[in-house]
């Protein structure tokens, strides 16, 4: 059997690149999905990558038309794309009286619009090949709420009926559809944050600390490896215990 062909979006992230990393790891062909605009991030990406089976492809996830260019590109350059990663997010935090139409349509556009841009090219393939993997990374946020975050929160919520619905409609076809809800993990994403909130939200976490981006690949891996076929419609938490639920 030929090499899988995983896409990660945002994969020149935080998260993102240790995803790349874990799924090459686990013997995938990897191909990280960016944004081009800061080329030095790129380039040190590309370095960091050296001696994994890792390429860059530039997509706007945002953009319907540039998704399906970037699917038939991937599947005639690799011959398919069988895991799919909906891992690009941004936030842009306001409450909800200051929030403008921009920030709510950018943050729904990135995070939620991009499942469907990207599920909506490159799940045919997976159908007619019998065999697919797509875990959307969705957020704790997504699950509680947070103040500031009526964008990304309902972005985030909004990832779980599309993951649940997807997976119902492929399940039959070899293909499973699962989201991951991170807590606090250690990236530019939470760097960003007032130091004094991390350490008051860090208090509220039973396991003591922030997560690292390693403990979201592992999560990634393991929903993405062949032998997870019976994994579907799930959401996974990864948050060290931060929002427990069943
Ligand atoms: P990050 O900012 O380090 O990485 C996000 C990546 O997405 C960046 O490389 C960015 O360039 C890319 N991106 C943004 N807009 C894009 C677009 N339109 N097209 C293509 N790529 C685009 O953030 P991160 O912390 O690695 O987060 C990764 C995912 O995990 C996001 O979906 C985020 O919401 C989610 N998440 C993160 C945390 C955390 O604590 N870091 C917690 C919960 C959920």
């Amino acid at each position: 059997m030929s090499k899988r062909v995983a896409v990660v979006t945002g994969g020149i992230g935080g998260l993102g690149t240790e995803i790349c990393k874990a799924l090459a790891q686990a013997g995938r062909t990897v191909i990280a999905v960016d944004l081009d605009s800061r080329e030095e991030r790129v380039a040190s990406f590309k370095q960091e990558m050296e001696g994994h089976d890792v390429h860059f492809a530039e997509a706007d996830v945002a953009d319907y038309q540039s998704c399906g260019a970037l699917v038939r590109d991937i599947e005639s350059r690799h011959g398919s794309l069988d895991i799919l990663v909906n891992n690009a997010g941004i936030t842009r935090d306001s409450t909800l009286r200051k929030m403008d139409r921009g920030q709510w349509d950018a943050v729904l556009d990135v995070n939620l619009g991009s499942a469907f841009n990207l599920c909506g090219h490159a799940v045919a393939g997976m159908q007619a090949r019998g065999f697919g993997r797509v875990v959307n990374i969705s957020s704790v946020s997504g699950q509680t709420g947070n103040f500031g975050q009526t964008n990304y929160a309902a972005a985030k919520a909004g990832l779980h009926g599309f993951t649940m619905s997807l997976a119902r409609e492929v399940a039959t076809k070899g293909i499973t559809v699962n989201s991951v809800s991170p807590g606090y993990i250690e990236t530019a994403m939470t760097g960003a944050m007032p130091t004094e909130v991390l350490t008051k939200i860090t208090a509220t976490i039973p396991a003591g600390r922030m997560g690292k981006p390693n403990d979201i690949a592992r999560t990634v891996a393991f929903l993405t490896d062949d032998a997870a076929g019976y994994i579907t419609g799930a959401n996974v938490p990864v948050n060290g215990g931060l929002f427990m639920s069943f």
